[in-house]
């Protein structure tokens, strides 16, 4: 398996647009790296200037310190997963999977261990004489991953690979995803922009909005410590609150003004705005829904940063329930135990859990605190 290292890369199509800019990461052997972002944001276009479908325009491409920029696809020694499979459809699963093995003239004894191998892992053995066509979304997905696997590369790059299986399978096919990668100890660069798919499988993401990289981090930073405004809102479901604040800094002592409320910071938290010098400046106040308590007990413990509600909507997902209601004319979601007896148009209380509180500056959009 290989490193990765991308280092000032960018990418200008030829009508000029600018798809992906100054893209630096050093990918090590052996990571799942997600790349995360909301359609547009050049996700695919620099996954597909790592494998060679895309020119790169400015910038160095390498794969275990040799660089690749000018190197043929074929030559990269890594293989694509994409979402639509592109099985061969005439040909059986067997022969899908052998078929690069073949064009590379390796022997056919060798063929047949290693296609044989490589299908036990994945669970295809009994099917390894249908044709794609009397297969299901999730067995043609293994046969796709299998026919990448049989080439031993030294990366493998997937490109939404589970986007067109139904919700239920996409659950699975994750889970053998990651076994999968424990037990290939693979290199993979893997493109999505579901969330879920990026906090489960990634040992390192990156999250990219028009072209520029966010942040690259582990799942868990990147929720408890987002670089920006976009990534905070980004990662997460349901997504973190924001309130438009305004900073009130008393004898060291530091609270956020919203509207007619206001809420204490903890000292540590405060300090970083006496420090930044934000008296009476506008921040963001982002809070994550599950930081809104309605239980009473959190409620007597944090009485300064309690609040009341009509409630707009209830919903029940079955192990939560998402309280939806207005704050100072901002639209509020709350996750709460779902044994609340909490209804529609009810008054209820709340209090925010300001330890977990996340300030960002209203002008740069970067995390303070
Ligand atoms: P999605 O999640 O929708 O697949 P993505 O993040 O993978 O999105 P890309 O496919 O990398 O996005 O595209 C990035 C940007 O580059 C988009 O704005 C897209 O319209 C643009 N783009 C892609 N291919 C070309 C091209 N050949 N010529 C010009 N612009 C292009």
């Amino acid at each position: 398996m290989a490193s990765v290292s991308l280092k000032n890369i960018c990418k200008v199509y030829p009508n000029g647009f600018e798809a992906v800019k100054d893209f630096n990461l050093d990918i090590e052997d052996q990571e799942f790296i997600i790349f995360v972002g909301p359609s547009g944001c050049g996700k695919s276009t620099t996954l597909r200037m790592i494998a060679g479908l895309e020119e790169i325009s400015s910038g160095e491409l390498k794969i275990d310190d040799k660089l690749m920029n000018d190197t043929e696809p074929k030559d990269r020694d890594i293989a694509m997963v994409f979402q639509n499979y592109a099985l061969y459809p005439h040909m059986t699963v067997y022969d899908n999977m052998a078929f690069a093995l073949k064009i590379n003239k390796v022997p056919k004894a060798e063929i047949e261990k290693k296609v044989k191998e490589v299908a036990k892992i994945l669970d295809l053995e009994p099917l390894l004489k249908r044709k794609p066509k009397a297969l299901s979304g999730g067995q043609r997905q293994r046969v796709a991953m299998g026919r990448a696997i049989v080439r031993n590369p030294k990366v493998f790059l997937m490109d939404e690979p589970l986007s067109n299986l139904d919700a239920k399978l996409r659950v699975q096919m994750r889970l053998e995803l990651s076994k999968l990668h424990q037990r290939l100890n693979a290199t993979i660069i893997y493109v999505t922009h579901d969330q879920t798919e990026a906090m489960t499988l990634g040992t390192r993401i990156v999250v990219m909005k028009d072209g520029v990289v966010q942040q690259v981090d582990t799942p868990e930073n990147l929720y408890n410590y987002p670089s920006n405004l976009f990534v905070a809102g980004f990662i997460g479901s349901p997504q973190m609150n924001f309130l438009n604040a305004t900073v009130k800094i008393v004898d060291n002592n530091v609270s956020l003004q919203v509207g007619q409320h206001s809420f204490a910071l903890p000292p540590a938290k405060g300090k970083k705005l006496i420090d930044g010098n934000y008296n009476g400046r506008e921040v963001v106040l982002g809070i994550r829904p599950e930081d809104i308590y309605d239980s009473e007990v959190f409620i007597e413990t944090s009485p300064s940063s309690v609040f009341e509600s009509k409630i707009k909507i209830y919903e029940l997902l079955g192990s939560e329930v998402n309280l939806h209601f207005n704050l100072e004319g901002t639209q509020i979601t709350a996750k709460v135990d779902p044994r609340t007896t909490i209804r529609n148009g009810d008054t209820a209380r709340f209090a925010i859990d300001m330890e977990k509180a996340h300030i960002f500056d209203k002008e740069t959009e970067l995390t303070i605190t």
